[in-house]
C-alpha cells in the first residue's frame, strides 16, 4: 500500500491546531532517500523553493555519512550563494522570572524554591538598557517568566521605558519579546508599543512529551500555546518567532513540527515566521532530565543545515546557550542572528552578579559568555558583518513585506556600521576595513557615493541613517 500523507492532513484553518503527530511520524517512518534523491532535494532548496514535509523528511533520515556530508554542504552553499556576510546581534534582558508554571525543564520553574526571584524595577531597568547601550547594543530581546504581573500593559510599559533611555549616542532600535502567549487584545497591547519580534517556543511539538513537561500552570494547555502566533497575527503582529527546545523530544519530529508552523502560517496568513529558534537544553538549577533526547554537537549542527535548505529565507537565531565553536559552525550553515555579550543573570548588565548565586539567578547555563566586543572582533575577521541595522523594520518593510533574506542583494548592501564606533580602536579599524573591501566589491547598481556620504556623517557624529 502506498503511503498518502495528504490523509492525514489536518487542514489549516486559522486559530485552530495543525500539528498532527500521526502525520509527522508516517513522513518519517516512510522517507528512504537515497543519493540522487538527497541531491535533487538540495538542488531544489539551491533554487531558493522552500521544502515539503515529505522532503525535509528525506534529509532528515539521510543517516550515511556521505548523504550527511552534502547536506552541510548544501548549507554551506546555500548561505554563500544567498546570503549576504551580513549576522545581525542583539542582546537579551531578562526583567522578571517570576512564574506560575512549572516547566520540567527550566531553573524558573514555580517549584524551584532555590530560584532567586527578581523583577527589574523603573530604575534598575533604566540601568540595564544604559549599560547595553553603552556597550553598543542597539537590538534586545525582553524575556519574562509567565506571571499575573507581567501583564500585556505591564510589558508595553517595559517596552517604551526602554525605548525611552539614551545614554550618550546609544539608544536601542528593536525591541523584540519572548514572553507568555496573550490573548488577541494583549497582542494588540504590546504591537502598540512598537515591538519588533514576538517569540514564543512550543518547546516540544509532541502533544504527549508536551503535557509531561508541563504538569501544571497555564503553560499546561498545549492548544493554547500552539495557536498563540495565529492569536498575533489576528491581532496585526505579523512579526512573529517559533522555536522548540531540543533536547525534550526526538529532534527530527521537532524539525518536521517547526516546519509545519511555518507552512500553516503561511497558508492562513501568507506570512511565514520571521525567524526559527532551535534552543538545545541546558543545564538548569535542580534541574535533572534523563538525556533521553539529548541532541549530541553532530546531530544539532546536521539539523541546523537541514533547517537551512528547508526554508531558504527565515531567519535562523542561534544564542548563547552554546559553545563558540558551535556558533562559528552555525554561521557557515545560514545562522543569520547571534545573541552577543549575554548575561542571563537579572541585573548584571549593570552590577557585578555574585557568581556563587548564578544558577538560582539565571534560567540556565551560557556556553558562550564573550563579550560583544570580542564576538565582533571574531565575526569581522573572519569576513562577517556584524549588523545592527533595524532599517527595514523602521521603515515598515516586516511581515509579509519582509523576509530576513527577501531581497539577497538588499540586505548585502545595508548594514549599520555604527557598531564599530563602540568599538576598541583595534576593532574598529578592521570594522572599517571591511566595509571599505564591501564597498569596492558591490555592483554598479549600488549607490556607492551615496554610502559614502553616510558613512561620512556616520563618522561625523550622526546616527542612525538608513535607506
Ligand atoms: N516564560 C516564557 C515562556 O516560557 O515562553 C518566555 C521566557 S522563557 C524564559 C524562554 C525560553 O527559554 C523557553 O521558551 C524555553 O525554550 C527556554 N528554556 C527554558 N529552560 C531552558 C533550559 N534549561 N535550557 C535551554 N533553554 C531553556
Ligand atoms: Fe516559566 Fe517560561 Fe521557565 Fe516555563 S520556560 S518555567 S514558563 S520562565
Amino acid at each position: 500500500m502506498t503511503f498518502n500523507p495528504e490523509k492525514y492532513r489536518i487542514p489549516d484553518e486559522p486559530m485552530k491546531p495543525f500539528i498532527d503527530a500521526a502525520e509527522i511520524e508516517h513522513y518519517l517512518f516512510h522517507a528512504r532517500p537515497d543519493k540522487s534523491v538527497v541531491q535533487d532535494i538540495i538542488a531544489k532548496s539551491l533554487d531558493k523553493n522552500r521544502l515539503s514535509l515529505a522532503e525535509t523528511a528525506m534529509l532528515l533520515n539521510a543517516d550515511d555519512p556521505s548523504l550527511i556530508e552534502a547536506i552541510r554542504d548544501g548549507a554551506r552553499r546555500l548561505k554563500e550563494a544567498v546570503y549576504g556576510n551580513r549576522i545581525v546581534l542583539f542582546a537579551p534582558l531578562y526583567v522578571g522570572n517570576k512564574c506560575m508554571n512549572n516547566c520540567r525543564y527550566c531553573g524558573f520553574r514555580t517549584s524551584n524554591k532555590a530560584a532567586i526571584r527578581k523583577t527589574l524595577d523603573h530604575n534598575e531597568l533604566i540601568r540595564e538598557v544604559e549599560a547595553l547601550e553603552e556597550k553598543g547594543q542597539k537590538r534586545l530581546i525582553l524575556v519574562f517568566g509567565e506571571h499575573a504581573e507581567y501583564s500585556p500593559e505591564y510589558i508595553a510599559d517595559v517596552v517604551r521605558t526602554v525605548y525611552g533611555v539614551k545614554k550618550g549616542k546609544g539608544e536601542i532600535r528593536r525591541v523584540n519579546i519572548n514572553a507568555a502567549p496573550l490573548d488577541m487584545e494583549g497582542f494588540r497591547t504590546v504591537k502598540k508599543a512598537g515591538i519588533g519580534t514576538y517569540q514564543i517556543f512550543q518547546e516540544t511539538y509532541h502533544p504527549e512529551a508536551y503535557t509531561w513537561y508541563h504538569p501544571s500552570g497555564r503553560k499546561k494547555d498545549y492548544t493554547y500555546r500552539l495557536t498563540a502566533l495565529d492569536r498575533a497575527q489576528e491581532a496585526g503582529l505579523d512579526d512573529v518567532g517559533i522555536g522548540s527546545l531540543f533536547g525534550l523530544y526526538d529532534w527530527r519530529f521537532e524539525v518536521m513540527a517547526l516546519i509545519r508552523h511555518a507552512n500553516h502560517l503561511e497558508a492562513c496568513y501568507n506570512v511565514g515566521p520571521h525567524t526559527i529558534s532551535f534552543p538545545r537544553y541546558q543545564d538548569a538549577s535542580l534541574v535533572e532530565l534523563s538525556g533521553k533526547y539529548k541532541v549530541s554537537d553532530d546531530d544539532f549542527t546536521r539539523m541546523i543545515a537541514i533547517l537551512r535548505l528547508a526554508v531558504p529565507y527565515t531567519g535562523m537565531i542561534l544564542t548563547a546557550r552554546e559553545r563558540p565553536d558551535i556558533r562559528r559552525e552555525a554561521i557557515r550553515y545560514g545562522v543569520s542572528q547571534i545573541d552577543a555579550g549575554t548575561k542571563l543573570e537579572i541585573g548584571a548588565y549593570a552590577e557585578a552578579v555574585d557568581m556563587a548565586q548564578n544558577l538560582n539567578r539565571e534560567q540556565f547555563r551560557i556556553n558562550d559568555d564573550r563579550p560583544l566586543n570580542d564576538v565582533m572582533d571574531e565575526l569581522i575577521g573572519s569576513g562577517y558583518t556584524p549588523s545592527f541595522c533595524t532599517a527595514c523594520y523602521r521603515l515598515g518593510r516586516t511581515g509579509e513585506h519582509f523576509m530576513e533574506f527577501s531581497v539577497p542583494g538588499f540586505i548585502k548592501r545595508f548594514c549599520s556600521p555604527n557598531a564599530v564606533d563602540y568599538a576598541p580602536e583595534r576593532t574598529a579599524g578592521k570594522g572599517w576595513a571591511l566595509i571599505e573591501k564591501q564597498l569596492s566589491e558591490m555592483d554598479e547598481q549600488a549607490d556607492v557615493a551615496g554610502i559614502r556620504s553616510r558613512l561620512e556623517r556616520i563618522k561625523a557624529g550622526e546616527r542612525d541613517l538608513y535607506y
